[in-house]
């Protein structure tokens, strides 16, 4: 085997080239990556990176001279890869055929897109370093967010505009935020939490549809859900109230209005296909609703 190709220049792909190195591979090895950027720690983005005044850019693991130098690595970024032909042994970058004996497919995840969102301002997905900067310039302005979802990414994201002390609210289906993760008893800490840090956060609530005037965000529309009996088991019910995402007390500068959401759909979370401003119908409505 002489041509190793990794698709995905991130963490995964990084580790791969790093492998089969330490394993003694010598011959070629191709990084495809569909950003820009060497490969960067994410984590970082949802953390540090959103302070007001925190890192310009984001740091990649290894320098591009490490990169090709010690690791012989040839570099194709801000190229993504677009079609395989497994009889041939290539993958199709940038209109090109690149071949390989062997293919690495590291191409991660990506955020889950919310119905009716495309082309809004001021709605942002956190997956990327220029996400990150979008989200930290709308803080930076003082927006007012509406963070849709109480997971690690959107608790991050909550906790960084209450430091700047900025109004923010969460939206979050479950009862208990973080159940799936950490349990409900660690859940209920968290959700604490974000209470004593001032963050408005709504449970058992998930967002139909996201509202906009002039191509910008003005809020979202919630709808709770009402427990069925006993049981765990809930039907959502509109409760047709909006979540303003815009500052209503300010008249001046450029206060642009936020929501974010996140990330990527956890095995069992897969994504309900949504027209524009779709409702959402049926028991469970409250869960398709909220990513
Ligand atoms: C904001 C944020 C905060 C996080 N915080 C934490 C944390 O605190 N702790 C923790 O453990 N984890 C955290 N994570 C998760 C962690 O970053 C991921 O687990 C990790 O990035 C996964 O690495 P990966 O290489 O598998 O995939 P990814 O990082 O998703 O990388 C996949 C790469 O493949 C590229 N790609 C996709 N398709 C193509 C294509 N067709 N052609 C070429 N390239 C392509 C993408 O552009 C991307 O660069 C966080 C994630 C985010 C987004």
């Amino acid at each position: 085997m002489r041509r190793l190709v990794v698709v995905g220049a991130s963490l995964a792909g990084l580790r791969a080239v790093e492998s089969a190195r330490r394993a003694g591979f010598g011959g070629t090895i191709t990084l495809v990556g569909a950003e820009e950027h060497l490969p960067y720690d994410r984590p970082s983005l949802s953390k540090a990176f959103l302070d007001a005044g925190g890192p310009e850019r984001v740091e990649p693991f290894k320098q591009e001279r490490e990169l090709r130098e010690e690791l012989g690595v040839e570099l194709m970024l801000g190229a993504r890869a677009e079609g395989l032909d497994t009889g041939a042994r290539e993958v199709g970058v940038a209109g090109r055929p690149v071949p390989y004996d062997a293919l690495v497919i590291a191409t991660g995840t990506m955020p889950r897109s919310f119905p009716g969102a495309d082309g809004i301002g001021g709605v942002h997905s956190l997956r990327t370093a220029e996400d990150a900067a979008a989200i930290r310039a709308a803080l930076d302005a003082g927006a007012r967010t509406v963070v849709i979802g109480a997971g690690f990414i959107g608790s991050e994201v909550a906790s960084a505009a209450r430091k700047r002390d900025l109004p923010v609210t969460i939206v979050e289906a479950l009862d208990v935020p973080l159940t799936r993760s950490v349990g409900p008893e660690v859940g209920a800490a968290c959700a604490e939490l974000h209470r004593a840090a001032g963050t408005d956060l709504r449970l058992s609530t998930g967002v139909d549809e996201i509202e906009s005037s002039d191509g910008r965000i003005t809020g979202v529309r919630r709808h709770t859900a009402r427990r069925r009996g006993r049981g765990d088991e809930r039907r959502g019910r509109r409760a047709g109230r909006a979540l303003p995402a815009r500052r209503p007390d300010r008249g001046r500068g450029d206060h642009r209005p936020a929501a974010a959401h996140h990330e990527v759909p956890p095995p069992d979370r897969e994504p309900r296909r949504l027209g524009r401003g779709a409702r959402l119908r049926g028991r469970h409505r409250h869960r398709g609703g909220l990513r």
